[in-house]
């Protein structure tokens, strides 16, 4: 399932590209989660009509669901585009034929912004305004952005306190912060030392700062990573992630925590798996546990040769490798 960082990094692989084109015309395919038209007294075809001739104003995210903002004859609208289970954009100029899992197409006088999604949760919805009663229930209920100023430490020590179910879950349910979803929640919790098992109201400020920290490091570096390669994934551009991430502890029951050596173990919390390592992660431990500023958040190999020359440029920063020498030391090298 895309998460967070995917779609960040898939905004900002055509946002800057799409920005001032106008719609030419719209082609809907299968039923996707929602229809196109849902909650218009005129349907599709009043989405439809209202979009054509629309220009396109810019892209924004909130949490997992990316806002394309439209003006047309002076009134604005909104796409909000959702990738489901299995979805990705693409935004070009001669894209080859669709396929039969392409089920949505904007075409506009910069390219043609497609969605392929082959299980069909995502979805693609009109609105004229985020106020309108489809909009809100998407977008109402969501936490507060995590790369962002409105992500504050003591703010979210606050929240923490009024829930009593394990930490783990509470980030996932995504309505104190947003988009630390189940791969980037079982990394934050990791780096911070703090066991998934913990009543979110049992972490003190320190503990609360640390996860914060880690939160906005981990999904930082995804996005900077061109998104998670743990799943197959692609931008926009139709670029993989630069890099194979390899995570500290997500997938690696059993194998050996790389930071202690201890197993890493696996348990089922709310039907998602969830891993940890009892050694790092120890609730006994205070905020000692771990120190983030010494913390590698991925190993990384390169995972393409190829030469991505992507208009984007800030999708590829530094990926920092861990070399394990034989006297058991880890030395840090940076690569680009
Ligand atoms: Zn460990």
């Amino acid at each position: 399932m895309p998460e967070l960082p995917e779609v960040e990094v898939t905004r900002l692989s055509f946002a800057s590209r799409i920005a001032n084109a106008q719609v030419r015309e719209i082609h809907v395919g299968k039923p996707l989660r929602w229809p196109l038209g849902v909650g218009l007294a005129g349907g599709a075809a009043e989405a439809v009509n209202a979009l054509e001739g629309a220009q396109v104003q810019g892209v924004r995210r909130r949490g997992k669901y990316l806002l394309v903002d439209l003006v047309s004859s002076a009134r604005p609208s909104l796409l909000i585009i959702h990738l489901g289970m299995s979805g990705s954009l693409r935004f070009d100029k001669n894209l080859p034929p669709a396929g039969k899992h392409d089920h949505f197409s904007m075409q506009t006088t910069h390219g043609e912004l497609r969605l392929h999604d082959p299980r069909r949760f995502g979805a693609v919805i009109f609105a004229y305004s985020e106020n309108e009663s489809w909009p809100r229930k998407l977008l109402a209920g969501l936490g507060v952005e995590p790369l962002t100023d409105d992500f504050r430490p003591d703010a979210f020590h606050i929240a923490l306190r009024a829930r009593s179910a394990p930490i783990k879950q509470v980030l996932l349910a995504g309505d104190i912060v947003v988009g630390v979803g189940n791969i980037y929640a079982s990394e934050a919790l990791f780096l911070a030392g703090i066991r998934p098992t913990l009543a979110a109201n049992k972490l003190s400020k320190p503990r609360t700062a640390k996860l914060h920290a880690a939160i906005v490091r981990v999904l930082q570096a995804a996005v900077n990573l061109g998104g998670s390669t743990l799943r197959d994934f692609s931008s926009a551009a139709g670029e993989g992630g630069y890099f194979q991430l390899q995570a500290n502890v997500y997938g690696r029951e059993g194998q050996a925590c790389r930071l202690c050596g201890s197993q890493v173990k696996m348990i089922r919390q709310g039907q998602r798996s969830t891993f940890y390592c009892a050694s790092c992660q120890n609730n006994l431990r205070t905020t000692d546990a771990i120190e983030l500023q010494n913390q590698t958040l991925f190993n990384c190999t390169v995972a393409s040769t190829s030469t991505n020359t992507s208009s984007e440029g800030s999708m590829r920063e530094t990926c920092t490798t861990v070399l394990t020498t034989p006297s058991g030391q880890n030395k840090m090298r940076t690569r680009l």
